[in-house]
């Protein structure tokens, strides 16, 4: 018989004591309640203020045209999607948006998401896996660093914006399948990358570029086409080895996100990602107010 031991405290039971230690530290994060948004001003708990840490870039989140066609295509189409894209969640306006998102960034297809975050941590472990190589600016957005792990290749992180400390990764990486992800305008700084001097090496060492344009699409390049229209390398100069991604909660001022470039790329994307296959599609009553942003 063995002898009844005292019960062990819960790992449980710490977490309030944690919670505390990350307040002593000032690190507690607290959110803030807001109202309704209204270009540069919002209703914080209450209070009318001037917004200077907002993504709706544009002023689109709150206009009455878009939240007009939200509530137009609502009525028409409904609240939800009913599915995966897979099965039976690809609505007519989903398949619209993408076609429309693929014309407006000048480049050959587009697959359409529910969020930027899913975007980017699935569709890094759906093209580079075990053995192949990611090479990762070191101020990327958290979605990018997540895909990256999730894909199981080998992260060589470079210093940011060094593009000198990339190159010599690239000579040295012995992987056949090497990636380069970079964030196009830096979230925190609001810096800009080289987009044809990382193209330009992603070419010699045979790498594929994605580029993240969160923050560029809507609002750099022609019409607001984004970095990589601002860098002239879409339509007839677009390259088959750049991925371009970009939100649609930003400066469009909605919700989702879609990666674009080369058919066949997009096309393995499709079958690949696992974020994508596996999840609720995006509502098909967001394609109307997504479509209003550049109408
Ligand atoms: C906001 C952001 C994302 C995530 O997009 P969501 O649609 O908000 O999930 C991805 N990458 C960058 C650089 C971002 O700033």
């Amino acid at each position: 018989m063995t002898s009844p031991t005292a019960p062990q405290a819960s790992w449980l039971d710490e977490i309030p004591a944690r919670l505390a230690d990350i307040e002593r530290a000032h690190l507690l994060r607290r959110r803030r309640v807001v109202g309704p948004a209204d270009g540069a001003r919002l209703r914080v708990d209450g209070e009318p203020m001037l917004a200077f840490c907002s993504n709706d870039y544009l002023g689109l989140a709150g206009h009455p045209a878009l939240a007009q066609a939200a509530c137009e295509a609502t009525q028409r189409f409904g609240v939800g999607s009913g599915g995966s894209p897979l099965v039976s969640g690809h609505s007519a306006a989903n398949d619209a948006l993408e076609h429309d998102l693929a014309a407006y960034v000048q480049l050959p297809r587009a697959l359409y998401f529910y969020a930027g975050y899913a975007t980017n941590t699935g569709i890094n472990p759906a093209l580079v896996g075990g053995g192949d190589a990611l090479l990762s600016d070191a101020l990327n957005h958290a979605c990018l660093i997540d895909g990256a792990r999730l894909s199981r290749a080998t992260i060589h992180r470079y210093l940011h914006a060094d593009l000198a400390a990339l190159e010599a990764q690239l000579a040295a990486c012995p992987a056949r399948r090497k990636r380069v992800i970079s964030d196009a305008v830096f979230s925190m700084d609001g810096d800009l990358i080289d987009i044809p001097a990382l193209l330009a090496l992603c070419e010699r060492y045979d790498a594929l570029l994605l580029l993240d344009d969160a923050h560029g699409f809507g609002v750099l390049g022609p019409q607001g086409r984004g970095s990589l229209a601002q860098a002239g390398l879409t339509g007839p100069n677009a390259s088959h080895r750049v991925l371009y991604m970009a939100t649609l909660g930003k400066a469009a001022g909605v919700a989702g996100a879609f990666v674009a470039g080369d058919a066949a790329l997009i096309e393995w994307l499709l079958q690949k990602t696992r974020t994508y296959i596996f999840a609720t599609a995006a509502p098909p009553c967001w394609q109307a107010p997504c479509a209003k942003a550049w109408s």
